[in-house]
């Protein structure tokens, strides 16, 4: 059991301040960063690795998933990205019919870079953050562990964009994790992980056959199975597997790889295995036995692939990701807290700065609440107060963990939504310090509104 208990240290304050600090340069906290600078403030990135984009670049999550409202893209600063992926050539050219949203993790990181640099967002990597200090319910400056040791720095409003909460958390926000029905389990997490040199062709006619279609003859190659989903090909052969000590049981709980242009013709990317037996994704020693039980079960699933598929003989594991993929931890219980009523009754709101049609999609679950399926041109929206903890007036959170049910979450943790988010704290903090208000002051219609103006587009809500 841990025990609480306040100690006394060192600390170095650093000699400037900053408008802005975003405390984690990912999806969601880059966005932030770059909608705050062109607001005119001074914006640093407290980033605890030494690259941005989070989840995209380090947890090697790609492909944007489709949020489905059509040609809309809520964030301008998102459509830039894309356009920038596109001219540097970091996309694939399609991927499951939709075009362009599969990029290279790893040229991204620069790319990130490069926007941040050009909208003279300052960046402080190998900064893990600590802790707050705070002063009638404002935070005052946040406490970041770097080269130089335990490290004070100033800010006039926080974006706390770490995923998890954390900032938040440390400063007392209310706030769940996981299914409260459930004994409070989070989502599975994963460990993404890379394969290269492998004969896709190969691989692509022995899929075919195994299913009994035509051989496409392409480069795009596709697996998934689930124990509980449908029967397939792959199915029998991990059975045979797990028959034969080659797999165990749990490294079907989900398997899914592809293949995509934008990392070259040999390589396959694997959104999997999963962690069933890590329950808790706020529990740190529960998360490292999971980052450990996948990179075991990667190396079993490509002993699997070499015993099973044509391709891959010659094939090596190329890349693990070195965030581990964590899908729902912390989410705080801010000014709004959407829940599945929302996403079932399609909402829309003044406020909305995001807008979805992404299904509840819970990993780890056996059965689904029943969601409504959306009907074409059906979507929600998430309004400016789930951004908006309780307590704290200069603080927005902004990804994943902004405040919603366990279900609901599932629905808007996506990198299209979590690009909008970012975009509209950027954009809210910088409004909150011209009108010296409180975050939950802040008019979150005119933050769709400035999201519009600089270049963001909505589909209409009547
Ligand atoms: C396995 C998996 C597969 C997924 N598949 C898809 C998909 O195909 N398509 C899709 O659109 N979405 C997908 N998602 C969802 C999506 O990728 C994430 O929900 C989203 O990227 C989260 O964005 P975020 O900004 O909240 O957090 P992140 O992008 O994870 O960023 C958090 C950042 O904060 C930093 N940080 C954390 N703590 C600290 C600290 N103490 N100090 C300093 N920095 C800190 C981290 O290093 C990181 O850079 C998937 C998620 C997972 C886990």
């Amino acid at each position: 059991m841990a025990v609480s208990k306040t100690v006394t240290l060192p600390v170095t304050t650093l000699d400037r301040s900053y408008d802005v600090i975003v405390v984690g340069g990912g999806t969601a906290g880059v966005m932030a960063a770059i909608a705050a600078a062109e607001s005119g403030k001074d914006v640093l990135i407290a980033e605890r690795g030494y690259s941005l984009g989070g989840s995209m670049t380090a947890g090697q999550v790609t492909p944007f998933m489709n949020v489905r409202i059509g040609d809309a893209r809520n964030s301008y600063l998102s459509a830039r990205m894309q356009g920038f992926l596109e001219e540097r050539g970091f996309t694939a050219p399609a991927w499951n019919g939709q075009p362009k949203t599969l990029f290279s993790p790893v040229t991204m990181s620069a790319l990130l870079e490069e926007m941040c640099t050009a909208a003279g967002v300052e960046l402080l990597y190998g900064a893990a953050f600590v802790n707050t200090v705070r002063e009638d319910g404002r935070i005052r400056s946040i406490l970041v562990q770097t080269l130089e040791g335990l490290t004070e720095i100033e800010a006039r409003f926080v974006i706390d964009a770490t995923g998890d909460a954390q900032v938040a958390f440390v400063s007392g926000c209310p706030f769940e994790a996981g299914d409260p029905e459930d004994h409070e389990y989070n989502q599975n997490m994963s460990l993404r992980f890379a394969i290269c040199d492998i004969d896709l062709l190969k691989a692509n006619s022995h899929l075919a056959e195994l299913d009994g279609v035509e051989d496409p003859n392409n480069l795009h190659v596709y697996m998934a199975m689930e124990w509980k989903a449908a029967e397939n090909p792959l199915t029998r052969l991990f059975r045979d597997a797990v028959a034969k000590g080659i797999l165990e049981e749990s490294d079907g709980v989900y398997f899914q790889a592809f293949s995509s242009a934008a990392f070259g013709d040999s390589t396959m990317y694997f959104n999997c295995p999963e962690a069933p037996h890590c329950r808790h994704t706020i529990d740190s020693f529960e998360v490292s036995q999971g980052v450990v039980d996948c990179r075991a079960a990667a190396l079993r699933l490509h002993t699997f692939l070499k015993t099973y598929i044509r391709g891959f003989e010659n094939s090596t594991i190329s890349w693990f990701a070195q965030l581990p993929g964590v899908r729902e931890s912390r989410r705080i219980v801010g000014e709004f807290y959407l829940t599945v009523d929302h996403y079932n009754n399609r909402s829309k709101f003044a406020d909305g700065i995001a807008q979805s049609a992404y299904p509840i999609d819970v990993h780890g679950k056996s059965e689904l609440v029943h969601p409504r399926g959306f009907a074409p041109g059906e979507f929600f929206e998430i309004p400016y107060g789930t951004l908006v903890p309780k307590g704290i007036d200069n603080l927005l959170v902004a990804g994943r963990s902004i405040s919603s049910s366990f279900w609901a979450q599932s629905a808007i943790r996506i990198q299209l939504v979590c690009h909008a988010l970012g975009e509209a704290a950027g954009i809210a903090a910088a409004m909150a310090l011209d009108l010296s208000c409180a975050a939950k002051q802040v008019d979150g219609a005119a933050v769709r509104r400035e999201m519009c103006a600089r270049g963001g587009t909505f589909l209409p809500t009547e």
